[in-house]
């Protein structure tokens, strides 16, 4: 095929060399690290962050256990900036999707094409299989980590220095992880920070890393630079918190919503206080706690969660 002449696009996202951002190996055995980026269309930091750990790992040639694997999600929303064409692709994930073979949305497509790659690598060829699914968040956040307690999910969860998110993927069905889990793979969703953040960037190359050393036995100080992402993601260890949604503020499609200004992620919130406007009426806190996930964008169905650390653990 020419150079920039494409056939038609269905086929184009069938052809896994352009689903691949980079794979790692050096021949020999043990676990599988698949690294997903970009599912939302409109958080290509998580890819920047792959391409740069790629380029590093194909110039020095590090010795790891395995092999590490870095995909596009939503390729065409990617190409295009928007975060998805005809649906949600962190939505299509339902088992009756995947059962029933159709691939009638773009999304659909996008995920058979990433079902494929993972279908090549196989629970049979590898000595335990681990995800990690990149995003970012539409509000200023600290990095965190999304898990869903299935399997050893929060035990592996817990091996990274971020805030720790329980039971959001539990609200929210079609996810990417809930799929991954499903089929036996561990790991969990990483956010890290606003969509057009530097920080998001480094946050994800950090984690990355990370999930490298952990998962492939990687010796990150064998690196001739220890990465700077690492010790920037390392700084949030005194962050290291776990959270329980206890509260989800759900949107119908036509509904007028607006968030107050100014929320961040995990920002505490008291009794009364007023959060948001719904169909013209004003949102008030009856929590003393953390919201979580404020909307300020266009697009979504939920308004807002609200947190509440759990102790001790
Ligand atoms: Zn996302």
């Amino acid at each position: 095929m020419i150079k920039g002449i494409k056939t038609s696009k269905t086929k184009d996202l069938d052809q896994e060399k352009d689903r691949i951002i980079g794979a790692y190996e050096n021949g020999n055995e043990g676990p599988l690290l698949f690294v997903s980026a970009g599912i939302h269309g409109n958080e290509p930091s998580g890819v920047t962050a792959l391409k740069k750990v790629f380029e590093t790992l194909e110039r020095e040639k590090p010795k790891i256990s395995g092999k590490v694997i870095g995909v596009y999600g939503n390729r065409t929303a990617l190409e295009k900036g928007v975060r998805y064409i005809d649906e949600d692709l962190n939505r299509t994930w339902t088992k009756k999707n995947v059962e029933s073979q159709e691939k009638d949305t773009n999304e659909k497509r996008e995920m058979f094409a990433i079902i494929e790659i993972l279908h090549k690598h196989s629970a049979s060829r590898f000595a335990k299989r681990y995800f990690l699914d990149c995003h970012t968040t539409s509000s200023a956040s600290l990095p965190y980590i999304s898990v869903q307690e299935v399997g050893d999910n929060d035990a592996w969860a817990h091996r990274f220095p971020v805030y720790i998110i329980r039971g959001f993927s539990d609200i929210v069905f079609g996810c990417i992880d809930h799929y991954l889990s499903r089929i036996g793979v561990t790991g969990f969703v990483f956010e890290g920070g606003q969509h057009d953040s530097k920080n998001a960037i480094v946050y994800h190359e950090g984690m990355i890393w990370l999930a490298l050393a952990e998962a492939c036995g990687l010796d990150l100080k064998k690196l001739s630079e220890f990465p700077k992402a690492v010790e920037k993601l390392s700084e949030q260890k005194e962050n290291q918190k776990t959270f329980e949604i206890i509260h989800r503020h759900s949107l119908e499609d036509d509904d007028q919503f607006k968030m107050q200004p100014g929320y961040e992620n995990f920002q505490s919130i008291n009794k009364g206080e007023f959060l948001a406007t719904h169909n013209g009426e004003k949102i008030l806190s009856t929590w003393d706690a953390c919201i979580f996930m404020p909307l300020y964008q266009a697009q979504g169905n939920d308004g807002f969660f609200v947190v509440e650390e759990i102790e001790g653990k």
